[in-house]
Parts: structure tokens; C-alpha cells; sequence
């Protein structure tokens, strides 16, 4: 084929895939792309950072092929290629291989790092972080060398590693989530950490943090300080927005500081436990701002991305862990990443208070609590029943029943809306929960409290005391 082949013949391919899907997923996936070679039956594909080649790959990748094959005589195989991405380029092979490169990266990122704790390479010093003035410190443990990649947080760590590589180009801002203990912070801290190494300034705040200063600057009549410390950041990473949610004044500050931290196009990176459309307690034009760049999501590990992070992080404890406890360990732990780190923990604790070694039995005994499947869940959809019947003044049994008055059915609601928000039960699950309702019964509730609460400023108030009533157990 000739050199100026494969260009042609992926700008008539993009001529079809345009064709095949919406116009923002081609302007956001496809537009910047172009055909690099095509030599032994692999048909190579720039992108223009990491993350479009990965969702390419991820997510796109059978079309593409599909339109491709349409086009050549034989067989070909497509890759995807970052364009011009020095520093990922050598944490990752440049090449994706298709089906394969999550396993890949899952397998070889703990040999990665256990070699270079065994041989003399020196390990990479993590730069010092140049935080704006009262910004809180980043843990330097949390950087991309440390973070194991694996399918479940493979799209959130691409979409981290891009906006590190060029902020405030192209994702903006961008919006991670997952439930606890999956990585999100760790994923911020090493934007921060990339982000300082590069000279930039960067402000890191919880949530908490951020509104417990807003307030202050407001009763000390700061508020001015406050925006300028803000506005003068080239990047603001801001952990758990879900603590936003009720406490209307600092969504005021927040939108602003937002407003002109994106007018002046920095870079603005965000974490939550919900996805932006469960935010729900959230002003609308908060909402809307949060969800205008790009949202990825962290998922529960898999087994295998399990394993992988019980080797690396057995290593890290100095404590020697046989494969067969790990193994074990990766099959009944689930819950998270930091639950697991967690057990490797006390275990090695448990090891050296005992003076024994190491074995599935010690490990049965350390972790007796956390490996019998308790009843935490079970305790906490009763904690909802029970706090949404005290709130409203109606007895468990009316509160799962039929009874059709007002205040009940709007009760029952609230305690519907709750299970699937805060326990993230499925929607049967909920019925059950509720005295056998239909699963139809339980979407209607959800919808309608969602609905109600954007426009019902007192329901809105209630839904948040019964929330606040319940982290507080
Ligand atoms: P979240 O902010 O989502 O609640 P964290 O980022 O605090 O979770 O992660 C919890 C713990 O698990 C941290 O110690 C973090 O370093 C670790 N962790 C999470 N995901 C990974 C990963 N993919 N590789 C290595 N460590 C991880
Ligand atoms: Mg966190």
C-alpha cells in the first residue's frame, strides 16, 4: 500500500462512520483521528489523545472494523494510536492491541513495579507539588505510577492521564465517579501531582474544605479573597461535590468560582459518588455545569484487576503473602479497593501480633468479621424505613402498605427515592424492600420525588434531614 493509502482510505471510512452515528459522538471521537499505515494486515488509527484511542477501542471498535473491512480487499486489524503523547507512550505500550490491552496492562503493571523495587532502577521521584497558597497538601503515594489499572477504572484513569497531558484543551471539566473506596481521589491527587511537575498551579479541596472557607470568607465579608485565591489557580481539583448537595449558599460560591475558572479556561476536575444526573439535591444550573465536559466512571475490580492490585499491595506491607491466601482473598473481598488494602493490613498485623505465618486459616480468623457477609445491609434499608417513618410521623406498616392519604404515599415515596439513592438498590430490590411492590410502582416513586424536589423547596429540605438524619445513623 502506498503511503498516502491509509489516509484516504480512513477519510472515506469516516465518511461512512459519520454517517453510522450521531454528530456529537463523531465530533467528539472521530473528527480528530486520521489513518497512519497499514502493514501487514493492521490498519493503524491516530488519536488525538489517550482517552480517544481507548474509547475508541473500548467502545467503538467493532464498528469501525466493520466499516473498515467494507473497504479493503483482505482482512485488517485496527489499532488505535495516541497522536503525539510522549509520557504515555512510555507507561503504556503506544499501541493498543484490540481485546487485549486491558489484560495487558492489568498484567503487567505489578511486574512493573515489583522490578523496579528488586533491581537498581531507580524509582521515580515524585515531584513536590506547587499547591496555591492554603491548598491542601497532595499524598504523594497517590500519582499514576501507583494506580492499577485494570477494566473497571481503565476509561477514568485514561481520561485523568488526558487532562493532565493537556488541561483545559479538551475536557472540561472533567466528572469522576464511583462509590467508595475505588480510586477516585487517588486518581485526582496524581492530575494534581502531573499538573504541579508541569509548573502549573493547582488548588486540591474537599468538598468540605471548600465550603467550610466560603462560609468563613462570607461572616469575615472575604468573599472577594476568596474568589481571587481561586480564580488565580490554573486547575482546581475538587473532591466529593455529593457534599454540595443541601447547602444552597456554597453552590453559590461554587457556580461562580466554577463560572470564571472555565470563562478563563482552566482546568476544573471533579469527584463524586453519584453520577451528575443522581445529584439530584443540586441546583439545576449546577447540575448542567458539572455534566457539560466529560463524566467517566470507576467501576467495582474485577477478579483479575483484584488480584492484581492484593500482589502489588501484599508487596508493599513486607509481610510475605502466599499466592494461594491472595487468591483467596481476591474471591471474597469485593467491596473495594481500600477494603482490601484494608485486609492485607490487618492481616499482616494479625501475623506479626500472633507471630505466625501467613496462611488461609490466619486469614479466616483476622478477618472473621469482614469475610462473614454481615448484615450491614439488611440493617441499613431498615435504617431508612425506620428514619423515614419517625420523620414523618407514620408507622413502618403503614409506610409499606397501600394506605393512599397524601403524607403516606408521599412518605412511602421519599423512603422508595432513598433506597435506590443511598443503597443503590435495583428497582425489585426496592419493591421487596417496601412490602412487595412492583418494580413500575417503585420507578414512578423515583421519578416523581426527583421531579418534586427541583421545584418543592420544603420537600427538598426534608429529603435532606432525612438524608443527613441517616449518615448519621
Ligand atoms: P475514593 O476516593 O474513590 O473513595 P480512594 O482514591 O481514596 O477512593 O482509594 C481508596 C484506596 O484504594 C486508596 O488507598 C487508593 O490508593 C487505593 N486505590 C484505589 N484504586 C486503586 C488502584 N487502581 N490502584 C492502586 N490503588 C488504588
Ligand atoms: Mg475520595
Amino acid at each position: 500500500m502506498k503511503r498516502e493509502e491509509p489516509y484516504h482510505l480512513w477519510q472515506a471510512a469516516l465518511g461512512q462512520l459519520q454517517m453510522k452515528v450521531s454528530r456529537p459522538i463523531y465530533e467528539t471521537w472521530l473528527k480528530d483521528t486520521a489513518g497512519v499505515s497499514c502493514d501487514d494486515g493492521v490498519f493503524v488509527v491516530s488519536a488525538p489523545d489517550v482517552f480517544v484511542a481507548e474509547m475508541l477501542e473500548h467502545r467503538m471498535y467493532e464498528l469501525i472494523s466493520e466499516t473498515l473491512q467494507g473497504m479493503v480487499p483482505s482482512d485488517v486489524d485496527v489499532r488505535f494510536q495516541v497522536a503525539r503523547s510522549p509520557a504515555y507512550a512510555e507507561q503504556q505500550a503506544l499501541v493498543l492491541e484490540p481485546t487485549s490491552a486491558v489484560a495487558t496492562a492489568v498484567a503487567e503493571r505489578p511486574e512493573d513495579d515489583a522490578s523496579s523495587k528488586n533491581g537498581s532502577a531507580p524509582q521515580p521521584v515524585a515531584q513536590p507539588a506547587r499547591l496555591a497558597p492554603h491548598a491542601s497538601p497532595l499524598n504523594p503515594k497517590y500519582t499514576f505510577e501507583t494506580f492499577i489499572l485494570g477494566n473497571s477504572n481503565q476509561l477514568a484513569h485514561a481520561a485523568a492521564l488526558a487532562v493532565s497531558e493537556r488541561p483545559a484543551i479538551t475536557y472540561n471539566p472533567l466528572f469522576l465517579y464511583s462509590g467508595v473506596g475505588l480510586g477516585k481521589t487517588h486518581l485526582l491527587h496524581a492530575i494534581g501531582h502531573r499538573l504541579a511537575a508541569a509548573g502549573l498551579t493547582t488548588i486540591y479541596a474537599t468538598c468540605e474544605e471548600f465550603t467550610n472557607e466560603y462560609i468563613k470568607a462570607i461572616r469575615e465579608a472575604k468573599t472577594e479573597d476568596f474568589r481571587e485565591r481561586y480564580r488565580s489557580a490554573d486547575a482546581l481539583l475538587l473532591d466529593d461535590i455529593q457534599f454540595l448537595i443541601g447547602k444552597e449558599q456554597t453552590q453559590e460560591g461554587f457556580f461562580h468560582t466554577f463560572n470564571s475558572l472555565h470563562m478563563a479556561a482552566r482546568q476544573i476536575i471533579i469527584t463524586s459518588d453519584r453520577p451528575v444526573t443522581s445529584l439530584t439535591l443540586l441546583e439545576d444550573r449546577v447540575r448542567s455545569r458539572l455534566g457539560g465536559g466529560l463524566t467517566v466512571d470507576i467501576q467495582h475490580p474485577d477478579l483479575e484487576t483484584r488480584q492484581a492490585i492484593l500482589r502489588v499491595k501484599a508487596d508493599g506491607t513486607g509481610s510475605d503473602f502466599p499466592l494461594e491466601v491472595l487468591a483467596f482473598l481476591a474471591e471474597r473481598v469485593h467491596k473495594n479497593v481500600r477494603e482490601l488494602e484494608g485486609c492485607l493490613t490487618r492481616v499482616a498485623a494479625y501475623a506479626q501480633m500472633t507471630g505466625s505465618e501467613i496462611s488461609i486459616d490466619l486469614v479466616k480468623n483476622a478477618l472473621a468479621d469482614t469475610l462473614n457477609p454481615s448484615k450491614t445491609n439488611r440493617i441499613s434499608e431498615q435504617l431508612v424505613l425506620s428514619t423515614v417513618s419517625s420523620y414523618f410521623s407514620i408507622d413502618e406498616e403503614s409506610l409499606k402498605g397501600r394506605r393512599r392519604d397524601k403524607q403516606t404515599a408521599l412518605a412511602r415515596h421519599v423512603a422508595m427515592f432513598l433506597l435506590r439513592e443511598e443503597l443503590n438498590l435495583s428497582l425489585a430490590a426496592v419493591g421487596r424492600t417496601m412490602g412487595g411492590k412492583d418494580h413500575t410502582t417503585v420507578l414512578h416513586a423515583c421519578t416523581s420525588i426527583t421531579a418534586k424536589i427541583n421545584v418543592d423547596a420544603y420537600l427538598r429540605r426534608d429529603v435532606i434531614n432525612i438524608r443527613e438524619a441517616l449518615t448519621k445513623g
